[in-house]
């Protein structure tokens, strides 16, 4: 029998107390619980309550005005855009259908592309088709195996991100995923590694497969299993929605997913696009966290964080000094209560 794992989910209640101008200066307490991250320790603070339920703008005159000299439009992916070297890529850019795979112009590492999801200008999020994101990320493994091929130094860490829609960081309308393979982890991902690696040489077990097996014991934020990847609500969300979490069993690294991986990822993505759409959310930040393929003590994993605007005329982003500075996140509304809003639309 498994021995019960040590992972503690903590939380501390607070609240606040102030006289409340719209109420005769009536003392007001409001709640707020500051949460840790059970395996990094980061804090998240849920607080700032309010209805799950946002105003979905009217997106059509920005997709229009965006629309004529976008570099993804099928018109322009193919002379507006980068190639690579020769010795990388033979043949410039790599394609599949109408997915297009080329450097990324503003590269933040060596081996930097961009991946577009089709010829389609603006997907609305509760519209991208399954078998358009799993091509998506068939071509950006594609990509990776081609590096890993060549036996490239940066063949370390392989990662597809996901700014969808300008709340999220986008600057461009036309969906894609941003795609590169390093040999410098980003900060979260090398925290949670070296965390992960800590817990295996103090337990002996797995972390992410010790979660899992916890969370879907406990039930409160599981949402389910789709082929040999589960998902569930995160206990800590960095997002003021919360964010879910999707993580292979077995599978340490992005090269170790299988083509069907793939498939079951795109399959339940969709599913929470359409559970947050019903929110009224329209943007979202998609990472891939993973390790190295020796990293017995990782597990691939994907976080899903829905965006938005706290005032939208003003564009004010849903990031500020606490965010940007401290890493420190808001999440407006339980974990547990955006599970039971997301449960409904994922009937795995
Ligand atoms: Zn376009």
């Amino acid at each position: 029998m498994a021995h019960p794992a040590p992972i503690a989910f903590e939380a501390f209640r607070k609240e606040a107390t102030l006289l409340n101008p719209a109420k005769d200066m009536a003392a007001k307490t409001i709640p707020l619980e500051i949460r840790k991250d059970p395996l990094t320790g980061r804090t998240a603070r849920i607080c700032h309550f309010r209805k799950l339920q946002w105003d979905m703008p009217d997106l059509e005159a920005l997709v229009a005005k965006t629309q004529k000299g976008c570099p993804f439009c099928p018109d322009a992916v193919m002379t507006a855009t980068p190639c690579f070297p020769r010795d990388l890529i033979p043949q410039g850019r790599m394609t599949l259908e109408d997915l297009v795979l080329f450097p990324n112009l503003a590269p933040y590492d060596a081996l930097g592309a961009v991946v577009t999801l089709g010829s389609r200008h603006h997907i609305p999020m509760a519209e991208i088709p399954e078998a358009t994101l799993y091509k998506g990320f068939r071509l950006a493994m594609a990509y990776f195996r081609r590096i890993d091929a060549i036996g490239h130094p940066e063949s370390v860490y392989a990662i597809a991100n996901w700014n969808y829609m300008p709340p999220a960081g986008s600057s461009i309308i036309h969906p894609h995923l941003q795609v590169f393979a390093t040999a410098s982890a980003p900060n979260l991902m090398r925290q949670e590694l070296e965390a992960a690696r800590a817990y295996a040489r103090a337990t002996g077990s797995n972390y992410w497969e010790d979660l899992v097996r916890v969370e879907e014991e406990a039930g409160r934020r599981f949402l389910g299993r789709i082929g040999r990847i589960s998902w569930m609500s995160a206990f800590a969300p960095m997002g003021v929605a919360g964010d879910v979490l999707a993580v292979v069993h077995d599978a340490p690294s992005t090269l170790d997913l299988t083509d069907g991986d793939l498939r079951d990822l795109a399959r339940g993505l969709i599913r929470l696009m359409a559970g947050y759409d019903a929110m009224g959310l329209y943007s979202f930040n998609m990472n891939f966290f993973t390790g190295a393929r020796s990293d017995a003590h990782a597990r691939f994993h994907v976080l899903f964080s829905p965006r938005t605007y706290f005032n939208p005329a003003l564009g004010t982003p849903d990031a500020a000094a606490l965010r940007s500075l401290f890493n420190e996140t808001l999440c407006m509304a339980f974990p547990e209560e955006i599970h039971q809003r997301l449960k409904g639309h994922f009937p795995f």
